[in-house]
This record gives structure tokens, sequence and C-alpha cells, in this order.
């Protein structure tokens, strides 16, 4: 019998931002939530050099942006709150973050501090359907941890990320295939994981604006204006994605055959 894959990405909502306040409400007995204020972190704030970090979905309201100098922030919105960076801490908090999602299924791949896959193929019996396992998921981070999440649900992991992207925060959204032509594709291709500025703009002066004019075009006509790249992004368009979730335990016992094999 073969089973229907089943994949969930896992992205925590404006992750250094939430780690910092669930701190602070949790451990420094703060009253304010950050996440209900005006608030991102920031590095560097003696200097003012530093940048922003993450910040709350009010602070996004004053068009601050991840990457910005805290002096252009502070030009915005002359009354943000500014916290700086704890590495230590949200190292700690991604790792109980993992911890909850091994408890899930065996096969979980970190992707970055605050994202994962998970292949939950096969685990109906144990958690139901695909979208109550999200739910429990999703319910049990935020009571034993205290941040939200979203989850994106597929049968790869590209569609599964792209899923995880829709509506934030504390969500859980699928994208199967038969739901491609409706949630993916009106989106702007820019939209789409791995077109970045220099690719939108190609396929721009190609007359391709949309997802969905992507997955509608010629892939060898893509080929000539991009190389490979054209008929990767094209497939991607159209939900094609063969990576497989890789777990840790593959990555470690890889490392020890590729540490074996240099000590040779
Ligand atoms: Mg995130």
């Amino acid at each position: 019998m073969s089973l229907e894959k089943v994949i969930f990405h896992i992205d925590v909502n404006s992750a250094f931002l939430s780690w910092e306040a669930v701190y602070r409400l949790h451990h420094l007995g703060w009253k304010g939530d950050l996440r209900e204020q005006v608030s991102a972190v920031g590095g560097d704030m003696a200097m003012r050099h530093g940048i922003i970090l993450a910040k709350s979905i009010p602070a996004k309201k004053y068009r601050i942006q991840t990457g910005e100098s805290i002096l252009e922030a502070k030009q915005k919105c002359p009354n943000l709150i500014l916290v700086p960076p704890n590495y230590g801490l949200y190292e700690r908090c991604s790792k109980a973050f993992m911890g909850i999602l091994q408890e899930y299924s065996p096969t979980v791949e970190q992707y970055s501090i605050d994202e994962a896959f998970v292949d939950m193929t096969g685990t109906e019996l144990l958690w139901g359907t695909p979208v109550e396992a999200a739910e429990k998921m999703r319910r049990q981070i935020k009571e034993r941890l205290g941040f939200t999440v979203n989850i994106g649900i597929s049968k790869n992991k590209l569609l599964a990320k792209m899923a995880s992207d829709f509506q934030k925060p504390d969500r859980v959204h699928t994208l199967w295939k038969s739901e491609l032509q409706k949630k993916m594709w009106p989106l702007p291709v820019s939209d789409l994981f791995f077109v970045g500025r220099a690719t939108t703009k190609t396929l721009f002066k190609l007359g391709i604006r949309t997802i969905g004019d992507l997955a509608k075009s010629d892939p060898s006509y893509l080929k000539q204006h991009l190389k490979k790249h054209g008929e990767v992004v094209w497939g991607f368009a159209n939900g094609i994605d063969v990576s497989v979730v890789q777990s840790l335990r593959l990555l470690i016992r890889d490392m020890a055959i590729l540490q074996r094999f240099l000590l040779m």
C-alpha cells in the first residue's frame, strides 16, 4: 500500500519578537505584551547603527521593516519599543519548539531557528486527519510554550511552506494540489519560493505577473530566459517538488559517515 504523503511546514509567528514577549510576561513579570504593542527586536541600540531583526504586527502598520536601520524605524514611529536581541533565549525557545514537533513524528527537519518540516505520512491513526493533527499541534505549542505558529499542510515541502505563509498568525492552512489554482495561482510571482528580485524582474518583462501566469507558461521558453532556474520555478508554480524531509537523525548519521571518511 502506498500512503499519500502528508508534509507540515511549521513557522513561528514573528519568532524573535514573540519569544521576547513570552519571556517578559512569564519570567520578568511584565504586564504588557510586546506582540500587542508597537515593538521590535533590534541590535546595537546604544550605537544607533543596529537593524530591526523582528517586529510586532502593530509595528507593521507603521511600515517598519525587518532589515532596516533602527534610525529609520524610529523616524517612522518615535514611540517604537525596542528590545535588544538575546540569541541564547531564541535557541532555548527553538529547542522546546522542535521538541514538541518530535512528539508527533520521528521525521522532523529543522529548516531554520523558527521553522521546520515534519513528515506526517501515516500518522492518521495516532493524530487524526492532517487538519486535526495540525490544529492539535498548533494549540499545544501555544498552551505549553506561549507563542503561536502557522502550519501549512500539503503533499510536499514546497507547497507546505507556501501554505504556512498564508494569513497569519495562529493559523492552519492546507494547500493540496486541487487547491493550487484557487489559493496559490492568484498570488504575485514574487511570493513563490526561490523567486528573488532578479527573477521577478525577468518574469515581469515576459509579462508573467502571477504564479498562475508562470504555471501556464511554456517551460522551454522560460529556460531560454532564465536557464535551468526557469524550469525549476515553473515546476514550483505547478506544485512540483520532489525533495524529502530529512530528519535530524539522518543528518547526524550522514555527518558521522562523513567524519569517518575524512579521518581515513
Ligand atoms: Mg517565522
